[in-house]
């Protein structure tokens, strides 16, 4: 998490690096800090957001041509002054900034305290910068060396970009797990954890590898490998427009990508649904349809919202292509002793491209000879990189830090995937493919239709925002919506809430239902609407406050709820795209009711760098 962008040139670096650390304030945002070269090396950092450490600079002198600044998502000790970046090594002749964790820094810290390095912060990245320090000392080398020989001694995760008094010319930074953009730009260059600071001053752009060190001097960019290999440096033009980050009018990020989802769904079937000419493409499969006609079993790597995606896939994969699929937590996948196979494909499923366990659970399977299919949005992410093949959602940016349109355009892109696969391994008929295909190029106007129910929501959101708890109950394909509902509730607007598979509540959760409950039933028409509409029943009779979900039309359960919200009908195996619209309003409309900040909700951040 956190973000790091730094600049060197011509102009007031400054007001660049600030500018950038507000479009990156998504990635971390409970401190933020500068430092500034001009002779002297200034650190001005604050706890709170970057709007915070602007006024704390406002009066003091920023006048520099090369700089770098961070926005934190507090590892290790908590957001304060102290513990925000950059930090300085003990002579405060070299500053860094860093994102990502210092695995062995303790008995680190432990050994330069002996050399007499003093310490200010709680931090990992105090040990880093201590670390180059002493390195430079013993060796009496260039900075660029000792960052080098420091990075052999660290464990861990970092991007870092560090800066000395005695070479002030010169910008130095690497990366390992954590990613790291250079923008080229005429005698200037801009780097930041992602494109968004880069892309009003240059669209030529470096991505750095893991295990680079980039040094830009004098005008000169250089990067080599650790073990001082010089590269060659890869030149991409960036596909970003300054609009896609912008809020244009809303309120809200979140809201603007809520509202998107009808042009972010079509973007992600564009070129591979084609309904005229009854074709299915995704160039990414295209050399691998053979390993996925083949595979013995899949499975699916991912976290948070991208593991609901991959639980709506589950069913997909196993209802058109019949093939057994497992779907995992990257997290707990990394550190299991999994059986893997080469017959196996792994689809890693990732908005950022950057989710540090994602990438590790992608490493592990590929060194077990495994496929690895990869479906991120973020254009040249790491996880990108390191796939054998793979899909890009291309939702655009998603700036709020709860996921809304990269989840439809990944299940868009799983569906896809799910359909092409079903074809070829003739488990998906002709007359059932085109018929889905159809329905599947009619979901941006149903997704619309249910993006009018917006001011509907809004009410009912008035109604429920006091609650403390809520159930969201949920079966078959619309038992991961359940749980993606429950969770943006959670994640925006600090209300404890629980998504469950609809039967599964009588085991347990039902002990919760009293007239204080509500409980949003994803009650649509599909094959377990009947058992759906039973499970409403068992909550009526426990007094419970239920919010259902139902297909247009439906004139039963009327009868039952308190409150229902009408969506168009489609085919079973696309309602989430449609379904989860509703809920992403609800938790929206409740957390601006209760004052939250919904694009930057307390202790999270948009992607998990760190494991
Ligand atoms: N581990 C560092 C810290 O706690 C960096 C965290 C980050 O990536 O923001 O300060």
């Amino acid at each position: 998490m956190c973000g790091i962008v730094a600049y060197i040139g011509y102009r007031e670096a400054c007001p660049i690096i600030i500018k950038g650390l507000r479009r990156l304030e998504y990635r971390g945002y409970d401190s933020a800090g500068i430092a500034l070269l001009n002779g002297a090396l200034n650190v001005y950092k604050k706890k709170g957001k970057v709007k915070e450490l602007e006024t704390f600079i406002a009066e003091k002198d920023t006048h520099a041509t090369i700089g770098m600044g961070h926005t934190r998502w507090a590892t290790h000790g908590e957001p304060n002054d102290t513990n925000a970046h950059p930090h300085y090594s003990t002579s405060e002749r070299i500053a860094i900034i860093h994102n990502g964790i210092i695995e062995n820094y303790a008995a680190l810290k432990t050994h330069l305290q002996q050399q007499g390095h003093v310490f200010h912060s709680e931090t990992d990245t105090e040990v880093f910068v201590n670390l180059i320090e002493e390195i430079q000392k013993q060796n009496q080398c260039t900075l660029e060396e000792a960052v080098r020989l420091a990075l052999h001694e660290v464990v861990g995760a970092y991007a870092i970009v560090v800066l000395s008094r005695d070479e002030p010319n010169q910008l130095i930074a690497a990366r390992k797990g954590s990613p790291l953009v250079i923008g080229i730009g005429q005698d200037e260059f801009f780097l930041a954890s992602d494109a968004t600071p880069i892309i009003e001053y240059t669209s030529d752009v470096v991505y750095v590898n893991d295990h680079e060190i980039a040094v830009i001097r004098n005008g000169k960019l250089d990067i080599r490998t650790r073990e001082d290999i010089q590269q060659t440096p890869y030149i991409q033009k960036l596909e970003l427009e300054l609009d896609s980050i912008e809020k244009g009018g809303y309120e809200h990020f979140m809201l603007k990508e809520i509202f998107e989802q009808p042009k972010s769904i079509l973007d992600s079937m564009r070129g591979r649904l084609e309904l005229e000419a009854g074709h299915l493409n995704m160039g990414g499969i295209r050399s691998y349809e053979q390993k996925f006609v083949n595979a013995q079993r899949i499975i699916i790597v991912a976290c948070g919202t991208s593991w609901h995606a991959g639980l709506v896939a589950e069913y997909l994969l196993e209802d058109l292509a019949r093939i057994p699929v497992e779907v995992e937590y990257a997290s707990e996948f990394r550190y299991r002793n999994p059986i893997i196979t080469e017959r196996d494909i792994v689809i890693a499923i990732s908005q950022s491209g950057e989710t540090a366990d994602t990438l590790a659970a992608i490493e592990l399977a590929k060194s077990k000879g495994a496929t690895i299919f990869g479906i991120c949005n973020v254009v040249g992410s790491s996880i990108a990189r390191a796939t054998d093949a793979g899909a890009y959602t291309h939702a655009g940016p998603e700036i709020g830090v709860a996921s809304t349109k990269a989840f439809t355009a990944q299940v868009t892109v799983l569906t896809l995937l799910a359909m092409i696969v079903g074809h070829k391994r003739g488990t998906l008929s002709e007359p059932k493919l085109r018929e889905l295909m159809v329905e599947l190029s009619n979901i941006p106007t149903k997704v619309e239709q249910a993006l009018a129910l917006n001011t509907e929501i809004e009410q009912i959101s008035e109604i429920f925002k006091d609650a403390t708890n809520f159930l969201y109950l949920g079966r078959g394909y619309n038992f991961p919506v359940a749980l993606e509902g429950a969770l943006k509730l959670k994640e925006i607007s600090y209300i404890h809430a629980e998504g469950y598979p609809a039967a599964e509540m009588k085991h347990g959760p039902i002990a919760l239902i009293d007239e204080n409950m509500p409980v949003v039933v994803i009650a649509t028409k599909d094959s377990s609407y009947e058992k759906v509409v039973s499970n409403i029943q068992e909550v009526k009779a426990r007094k419970g406050r239920i919010i259902a979900i139902t297909t247009e039309g439906d004139t039963v359960i009327p009868q039952m709820a308190e409150f229902v919200i009408e969506v168009p009908a489609t085919s079973e195996v696309l309602m989430p795209l449609v379904s989860v619209i509703p809920l992403q309003l609800l938790s929206y409309h409740i957390a601006v009711l209760r004052g939250c900040n919904v694009d930057q909700p307390r202790n999270l951040a948009k992607s998990v760098t760190v494991e």
